[in-house]
């Protein structure tokens, strides 16, 4: 976003990246079978989401670490590949709310952000309006309506949840994703194959490498460096950036590039690790972190999902079930103004249907089997199955007869969850690695029981069984350890006083001021909102600032 606002502005940009060139186009695997691959799509390391998913990185990167301290969870997913995790995110679009930018205000605990949703709502409106998303205008507490494109209807899976939730007085809402439902921008509408995750070769659904980066290389203002990792800001006498050094990841070199402004959009904690690492006589204790914020209040959406059997849907007659790469429902958040357990939400997000089957799919089947008094129209005794013809016909009868609900939950913003620089190790590049320490808090973990026992509840109103027990106190309820939804954000965060936060409410360093960010770091919170939307908003509205302020010489 920054490169194609700052190309287009006539500002000439040199973007690093990580990783190699991506072109969705010709690199991705759209239209592959998995019958294609002797691997039959099966994951690996670096591609943990499936051989034929549009990104490449993963949780654990060759000669890459991180550290966690003792007794401590973090699952930190890092993309490495031009785009970034936008060549196969879920594309769950959703807009930060009014309430969003002042919980402090509201609840007391966290902080409220020096902006409002006022101050954002304009660039949320051109973003809808530059990459496309569809939705329905619901008028929704606290869950703003953009500019959508008509939602697709929802799928026979999708109106059981509707049905069901519709029974215990719990709202659905068209789902909000950034894909095309009509042709927009020269770009063509989706033709429903359902593969989102693998990129489009259509260029039906937004990734940076589809939507931003084209334009931005016509302006002819952009050189991109590929394999390129970035190791620290550099600084003059003065304290201000006067570039980057980085590492060819191909030859080891290290090289430099010099210029007026550095913007870092290396995914939050990356760019927190930049900082930290970019220590000087000035900035003692890293670059833009007098504060001693940079790296802390880090926050994850919390996650949890439960799994429901349905066996209505049992041998299901083969039908249309085409559509997104995505659910088109979802379940915004409904208790906003009531008193629950715990402070602040979350949302749920919805998955089931005769989509194309991805490997591993219905991985457990045999537990199932004894749920089923017929299969494929016939009676049959319970038990049994694991391997032969009853596992045949169990994969045949249980093909989309079941259905999950994932829950997607705010994490209040705490100071003592940080990562820092692990003084003992570094990275293959010679590079000090980060080390996490995070923790999730009683909220967190009282609201995933509420979601455990809602979405059972959802459940049985289907006329479904849940699938397994509800996890207990001593499992946490079966919350996911942090970083595993990959919504990780705030390790930057801005604010209007410099003792507390490292950035103003323009992304600027309070201590450089020709240094900003671009990525999730910014955050004062993370609302059960997915990030993505907000980090391009407001990425727009940083680079839109740069090129107003270089255009005035103030930079
Ligand atoms: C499976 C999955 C599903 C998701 N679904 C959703 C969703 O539905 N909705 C949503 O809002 N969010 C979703 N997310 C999260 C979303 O992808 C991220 O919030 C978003 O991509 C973050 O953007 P970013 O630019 O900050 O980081 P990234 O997309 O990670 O991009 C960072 C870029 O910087 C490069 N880089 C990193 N370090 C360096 C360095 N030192 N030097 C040079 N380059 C570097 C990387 O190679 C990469 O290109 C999902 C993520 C995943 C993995
Ligand atoms: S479902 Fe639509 S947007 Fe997604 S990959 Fe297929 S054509 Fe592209």
């Amino acid at each position: 976003m920054a490169a194609r606002t700052l190309c287009e502005a006539g500002v000439r940009v040199v973007m690093l990246e990580a990783g190699a060139m991506w072109d969705p186009v010709n690199d991705g695997h759209m239209f592959d079978w998995n019958y294609d691959s002797p691997r039959r799509g099966a994951s690996s390391k670096e591609r943990p989401f499936g051989e034929f998913d549009g990104c490449i990185g993963g949780w654990d990167i060759e000669g890459e670490p991180y550290t966690r301290a003792d007794g401590t969870e973090w699952d930190w997913f890092r993309a490495r590949m031009l785009g970034g995790r936008t060549n196969h995110w879920g594309r769950i679009s959703l807009r930060f709310g009014p309430d969003d930018f002042r919980r402090k205000s509201i609840d007391g605990e966290g902080d409220d952000w020096p902006i409002t949703y006022k101050d954002l709502e304009p660039y949320y409106d051109r973003l809808d309006r530059l990459v496309g998303i569809f939705g329905s205008r619901d008028n929704f507490y606290n869950a703003p309506d953009g500019v959508f494109l008509p939602p697709p209807k929802p799928r026979c899976y999708e109106l059981l949840v509707r049905q069901g939730c519709e029974r215990i007085g719990i709202p659905v809402l068209a789902s909000r994703l950034s894909i095309l439902t009509k042709s927009m921008n020269g770009r063509a509408a989706c033709h429903y194959c359902g593969q989102c995750g693998r990129g489009c070769a259509t260029n039906s659904n937004f990734s940076s490498t589809s939507v931003f980066l084209p334009p931005a290389l016509e302006t002819g203002n952009l050189t991109i460096v590929p394999n390129a990792m970035a190791r620290e800001v550099m600084t003059d006498a003065e304290g201000r950036a006067t570039g980057v050094s980085y590492v060819d990841t191909i030859s080891f070199q290290e090289y430099q590039v010099n210029a007026r402004v550095v913007i870092l959009a290396a995914s939050a904690c990356e760019t927190a690790r930049l900082l930290l690492n970019s220590k000087s006589s000035r900035h003692p204790n890293g670059l833009a972190n007098s504060s001693d914020v940079v790296g802390r209040y880090l926050m994850d959406s919390t996650g949890a999902g439960v799994t429901g059997f349905f066996p209505q849907l049992l041998d299901h007659v083969p039908h249309n079930g085409d559509g997104v790469g995505g659910a088109h429902i979802y379940i915004p958040w409904w208790l906003e103004r009531e008193r629950t357990a715990f402070l602040r939400g979350y949302h749920m997000e919805v998955w089931g249907g005769r989509g194309m089957p991805g490997y591993g799919a219905l991985n457990g089947v045999q537990h199932l089997n004894g749920q089923m008094a017929v299969a494929n129209g016939k009676a049959r005794s319970k038990g049994g199955g694991g391997f032969g013809l009853q596992l045949k016909e169990d994969y045949r009868s249980l093909y989309g007869a079941v259905i999950g609900l994932e829950g997607r939950g705010e994490m209040i913003a705490r100071r003592e969850n940080h990562c820092a620089i692990d003084p003992d190790v570094v990275d293959k590049y010679g590079i000090p690695v980060l080390r996490f320490d995070v923790r999730w808090s009683d909220q967190e973990i009282r609201q995933v029981k509420h979601f455990h026992e809602t979405a059972r509840e959802i459940i049985h109103a289907m006329g479904g069984t849940p699938v397994g027990d509800m996890p207990g106190a001593a499992e946490n309820y079966g919350i996911l350890a942090p970083g595993r939804i990959i919504h990780e954000v705030g390790v930057t965060r801005m604010g209007t006083d410099a003792k507390t936060s490292a950035l103003n409410a323009d992304c600027q360093a309070h201590d450089v001021d020709n240094l900003f960010v671009a990525d999730a770091g910014p955050f004062v919170s993370q609302p059960h909102k997915n990030p993505t939307w907000t980090i391009m908003a407001l990425a727009m509205r940083t680079s839109e600032f740069v090129a107003e302020e270089l255009s005035r010489r103030n930079l």
